[in-house]
């Protein structure tokens, strides 16, 4: 058994290894984070994917416990439902979340708040942030990790938090400790960009996560401050590859989504000016080795981001990784697989639950058997509100293990499909069966983002 041993480093200065390294910093270790672009707060940096994301109860605990969401507050937009745009002819209309005020998910962008928290990181005055340092490889014999320009560096401990294709992980693979493998969604995605009206002001509401559903395919947009909306079209490939000049570009928006279409004059252009992105679930088995390495957020447990937690998991991963690592401070190699047996199943639960909302979004939310479940799920948790909630806002207004979510969200589920299918059921004294929910996070604050 040991302690953690120095060099204490972090591959990667996304959200998972900035936090990481606060709450490590906050245990009393000297931390080194290599990140392989350059220092976002200083340069145009490009982020790689996703402008910007929606932010839950899951990431907002952590910033409330690291003492950052005051400046976290100032750059979020509130989203209190979706906002549905089903066909060219009706007019959209608003899902709400849920049925308290605080139920609402936050939209911001991602390179600000990973600005804010390299901020944080440094001011705890033990993170040193080495940017433009891409990690190549990891030899575990000589603790000694590789960079891109051939340059090395000793460590003692090394936390993979180096994103899906993780350099750590393939060396904790190399070394027999993890397998793993990637099963990549058929459909790909786009963002493009709907720019401010004349007068500079949001042209959508921006208090809601709009959806075009179309059945195989969808376009959903989130706002920015400055007036504009990240727009994202996720696709079948095949839908893309049919989508291969701008002739077809025009005619597939302007028969699909001619309201968006009509609001964005140079939508050939973007469309084809911007990357299409893959997506995928990482399947994992064995993050870490000995006591020398472990990979969490997406080294770990990279998902589809169809419900909004790929950030918001592996920012709860980090506090969950810094709580066991200050339970068992000697037995660094026991907290690494204490860890994982732990958080796994969740993992694969939000994996899971991941992919199914893909389907919820481009066709559920206009199906009327997913309209009336939804509406009665949030009926019976108005009438039981310390028995049942809707799954999706267990997911995203809640911290329990998503696992649990899972597991509840299915019981309910056949007890609103039995409802349904009979109006005469005792409909309340199957929900009375119910395990009470657990108590939120005290840290989970209703109030700890603007909701409006
Ligand atoms: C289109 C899209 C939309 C999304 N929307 C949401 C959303 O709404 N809500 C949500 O919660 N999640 C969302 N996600 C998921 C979210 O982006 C990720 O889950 C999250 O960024 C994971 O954080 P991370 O720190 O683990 O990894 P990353 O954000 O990938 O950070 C990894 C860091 O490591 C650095 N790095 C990589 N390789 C090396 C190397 N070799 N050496 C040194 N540094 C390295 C990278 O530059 C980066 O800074 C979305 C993802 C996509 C693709």
């Amino acid at each position: 058994m040991s302690a953690l041993r120095s060099p204490i480093v972090v591959a990667g200065a996304g959200p998972a290894g900035s936090l990481l390294a606060i709450y490590l910093a906050r245990q009393g270790h000297e931390v080194t984070i290599y990140e392989r672009r350059s220092d976002l707060r200083a340069t145009d940096v490009d982020v790689g994917r996703s402008i910007n994301l929606a932010l839950a109860t899951r990431g907002i605990v952590p910033l409330v416990e690291i003492g950052a969401i005051g400046r976290v507050d100032e750059i979020t937009i509130p989203m209190r439902g979706r906002m549905i745009h089903a066909d060219n002819d009706s007019t959209p209309a608003l899902q709400p979340y849920g049925s308290h005020p605080h139920e609402v998910i936050h939209s911001v962008s991602r390179s600000d708040l990973n600005a804010i928290l390299l901020d944080e990181a440094e001011a705890t005055g033990r993170v040193r942030i080495e940017f433009e340092r891409r990690l190549e490889a990891v030899d575990f014999e000589t603790s000694t990790l590789t960079f891109h320009d051939g340059s090395s560096e000793p460590f003692g401990v090394v936390f993979g938090c180096d994103g899906a294709g993780s350099p750590v992980r393939k060396a904790i693979e190399a070394a027999g400790s993890c397998t793993s493998h990637t099963e990549w969604l058929d459909h790909d995605y786009k963002e493009l960009t709907l720019r401010p009206g004349a007068d500079g002001t949001h042209r959508l509401d921006p208090n809601a996560l709009h959806i075009w559903p179309r059945g195989e395919l969808m376009l959903i947009a989130l706002a920015n401050p400055g007036g504009d909306f990240t727009v994202t079209l996720f696709a079948p490939k095949a839908v893309f590859a049919d989508l291969a000049d701008a002739t077809s570009v025009d005619a597939f928006f302007t028969d699909e989504f001619p309201d968006f279409a009509a609001m964005v004059p140079d939508l050939t252009d973007q469309f084809a000016n911007n990357p299409t992105g893959a997506l995928g679930t990482l399947r994992t088995d064995g993050w870490s080795h000995n006591d020398q390495a472990i990979v969490i957020g997406d080294a770990a447990h990279a998902i589809v981001p169809f419900h909004g937690q790929g950030m918001n998991a592996a920012m709860e991963s980090a506090r969950a990784l810094a709580a066991h690592l200050a339970s068992t401070p000697d037995d660094v190699a026991g907290a690494f697989r204490r860890f994982e047996t732990d958080r796994r199943p969740d993992t694969d639960a939000i994996a899971r639950m991941a992919l199914d909302n893909y389907i919820e979004m481009r066709s559920g939310v206009v199906d009327p058997d997913y309209v009336a479940q939804r509406t009665l799920a949030l009926e019976l948790e108005r009438r039981h509100p310390t028995l049942l909630s809707p799954r999706y806002n267990m997911v995203m207004f809640s911290t329990m293990p998503y696992a649990e979510a899972l597991r509840r969200a299915a019981r309910q589920s056949e007890i609103i499909a039995d409802a349904l299918a009979d109006p005469d059921l005792d409909v309340d004294s199957l929900v009375r069966t119910l395990p009470p929910l657990p108590e939120l996070d005290p840290l989970a604050d209703p109030e700890a983002l603007s909701v409006s």
